[in-house]
């Protein structure tokens, strides 16, 4: 299985560095038979090929079985017509990477910076919005019909918020069964209620998920005051792109945020934040972001192939982040701690690699004991894995599972008002 690693800008080649080590290191030890292709993009190839993503990269993702994009500098790029293509954006329409799955959680011994803990995903729409570089077939979503008036295109299509929709239920049944829209339908009464409208059908068809809406205004205050009710949210994709900073950063770091964007055909591992030009090249970076983000890509390939060897991977690498970040000596400095990123990054290798050790003391004698022993190990530090054969779009699912949702109805009120 071929991976085509992306560096990137800024920070991009040092923490992809780190992932394509952690990787590297889970696939010898636990035989997952993957291989690594790196090809360089941004700013970088700009100088040397005239353009930041070139169509033969492009066409080397679409044949591979998984992509980790590190992050770009596309504020500094200059215009398409100029070669500079936005990576991110470029990927994620001509792949259709609709979902953007990205979880945030405090972790134990870590300050998280909200008034309470958390572990909650943001799925995020990511190919239509208010994005004006991926929402028109032809041109761009902003435009200026005088030098002093300038607007900008919002697109919402009812198919777009389904699929959406169908992720964040779906993802919703693996962990503590609640879903929040997250919205501003008090303004954008067409386009925000085209995107209640599909959800609201979703929700009637999963009477087992409870369901609220939540204005984004009061979203990005209520996470700050008590993010503990959020399990899934679901969100277009401007306002994902920003609760999700918020959230990644209340839990602890914008550093320690993973994400996925995944299709129905492929999945792209990228970390949340930005290319960081400000610490970029100085052993700063903390590459937690990207590493999970590696393992969130390892947990869906597992789960396409269902081939449990990617979810014990993927668990190991968590866990061994956890167990580092859990230690104020093991921590990089937006952590407060002294760690760089490569010295982060060794450590993290021999947490992981000390991790697979004891799993395989403990191998058992026979096949069915094995799989056991290996959903024993998930029940035990994650219970969160709910198998579902077919299953398309899986994350990493949440850390706990809660009964159902006392306060949901099963129906989903008509409208937001009503909601809670
Ligand atoms: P940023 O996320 O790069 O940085 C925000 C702040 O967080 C900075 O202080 C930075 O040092 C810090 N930070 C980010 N990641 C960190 C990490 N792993 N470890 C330690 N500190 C970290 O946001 P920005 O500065 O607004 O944007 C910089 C560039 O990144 C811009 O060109 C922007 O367009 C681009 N960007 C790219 C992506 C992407 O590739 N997915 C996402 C957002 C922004």
């Amino acid at each position: 299985m071929r991976i085509v690693v992306l560096p990137g800008d800024g920070i991009g080649p040092e923490i992809s560095a780190a992932a394509v080590e952690v990787l590297g290191l889970v696939n010898r030890d636990l035989g997952l038979g993957l291989e690594f292709e790196t090809h360089e993009i941004g700013l970088v190839r700009l100088k040397t090929g005239g353009t930041t993503f070139p169509a033969a990269v492009l066409e080397r993702c679409r044949a591979a079985d998984g992509l980790l994009l590190g992050p770009v500098s596309h504020s500094d790029y200059p215009g398409r017509a100029e070669g500079g293509i936005n990576v991110s954006a470029e990927l994620r329409i001509a792949l259709d990477l609709y979902v953007n799955i990205r979880p945030s959680r405090s972790r134990d011994g870590l300050a998280h910076y909200g008034r309470t803990p958390m572990d909650l995903v943001i799925v995020r729409e990511n190919t239509e919005g208010f994005y004006a570089d991926r929402n028109m077939h032809l041109g761009s979503g902003e435009f200026m019909p005088t030098p002093d008036l300038a607007l900008s295109v919002r697109k919402i299509t009812a198919a777009g918020s389904r699929r959406i929709a169908a992720a964040a239920f779906e993802l919703a049944g693996s962990r503590r069964r609640k879903v929040t829209a997250v919205h501003k339908r008090n303004v954008l009464k067409v386009s925000e209620g085209l995107f209640l409208r599909e959800v609201r059908k979703l929700a009637r068809e999963h009477p087992d998920v409870a369901y609220e809406e939540q204005l984004i205004d009061s979203t990005a205050a209520l996470l700050v005051r008590d993010a503990r009710r959020f399990d899934v949210i679901v969100t277009t994709n401007m306002f994902g792109d920003i609760l999700s900073d918020e959230a990644a950063e209340l839990s602890g770091s914008l550093g320690l945020a993973g994400s996925i964007n995944a299709g129905d055909a492929h999945c792209m591992a990228q970390a949340q934040h930005g290319s960081a030009p400000d610490i970029a090249g100085r052993d700063l970076a903390n590459p937690v972001s990207l590493v999970l983000s590696a393992a969130m890509l390892l947990d869906w390939m597992g789960r396409r192939r269902d081939d449990r060897r990617f979810a014990r991977a993927a668990d190991t690498i968590d866990r061994s982040v956890d167990a580092l970040l859990k230690d104020p000596a093991t921590r990089t400095a937006d952590l407060g701690g002294k760690l760089g990123t490569k010295a982060f990054t060794a450590a993290a290798l021999g947490g992981v690699a000390g991790m697979v050790e004891a799993l395989e003391d403990t191998k058992p004698a026979n096949t069915t004991e094995a799989v056991e022993a290996l959903f024993e190990v998930l029940a035990r530090h994650v219970g969160r894995v709910k198998s579902k054969k077919g299953s398309k779009l899986r994350g990493r699912p949440g850390r706990s599972r809660q009964p159902k949702n006392p306060a949901c109805s099963g129906e989903p009120p008509d409208s937001p008002d009503e909601a809670k």
